[in-house]
């Protein structure tokens, strides 16, 4: 097993963006496992499916080509042949990937694809089981969280920053309620701090701080 960084926590509380800038300072890779709930909760809607209904996601997985690229060390998600990196970026397709979380099928399938790419390179993955679930021995675990109100704040800047110019504060403050509860509430590897990482609570806290304050925790954790 390559090195690991384990980064969970809830909807909206910088992961992605801080998981980049490690990857970019350790010169490692950067997995975001949420693209793939994306992308197959993204087909379940295509294809006018329930994307809680367990048989027909779990017969749509069958027939469906998931890959992942790493271009540049940018990663791109790709769904049958498309790049659909940016289409998994909508309200929408948000709330289907937490749906189809919910269901074992799901996870198992996405599971195995993300502990095949992390076996071999060095890598952070962010995520709601990683330290839990996907890799239980990551040498470095880091739950990252914020105030809802300002996970809410930063969620609405990053729609906007992308070109969504109708969200509004409430719906997506709703809907990352709605995704914490059932993403902590579901039974099959929910999200949930592991007993070994360490809480990093970002609500006052620039990107740089929270950067630096996981380094070094990483540089410590590697001298003890
Ligand atoms: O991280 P992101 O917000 O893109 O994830 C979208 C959804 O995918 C989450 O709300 C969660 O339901 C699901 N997810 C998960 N386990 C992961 C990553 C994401 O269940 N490791």
């Amino acid at each position: 097993m390559a090195m690991a960084i384990a980064l969970d926590g809830p909807a909206g509380a910088g992961k992605s963006t801080i998981a980049k800038r490690i990857a970019d300072q350790l010169g490692i890779l950067y997995l975001d496992t949420g693209a793939m709930y994306r992308a197959i909760g993204l087909k379940a809607i295509q294809q006018g499916l329930s994307p809680k209904d367990e048989t027909a996601v779990e017969n749509l997985l069958n027939v469906t080509q998931l890959d992942i690229r790493f271009v540049d060390g940018a990663q791109q998600v790709w769904l049958d042949g498309q790049n659909v990196s940016d289409a998994i970026r909508t309200p929408e397709a948000s709330k289907a990937a937490s749906d189809v979380s919910t269901l074992p099928v799901v996870r198992r399938h996405l599971v195995e694809l993300q502990r095949d790419i992390a076996r071999r390179q060095a890598m952070i993955l962010d995520g709601r089981d990683i330290g839990t679930y996907v890799l239980p021995d990551a040498p470095h675990k880091i739950f990252l969280t914020a105030s809802l109100d300002e996970r809410a704040h930063r969620r609405l800047l990053d729609l906007q920053n992308r070109g969504n110019t109708t969200a509004t504060l409430a719906e997506v403050k709703a809907d990352i309620e709605y995704r914490d509860n059932q993403d902590s509430q579901r039974s099959f590897a929910p999200l949930k701090q592991a007993e070994d990482a360490v809480l990093v609570d970002t609500t006052t806290m620039t990107i740089d701080e929270v950067v630096q304050t996981i380094i070094d925790l990483i540089e410590k954790q590697k001298r003890a």
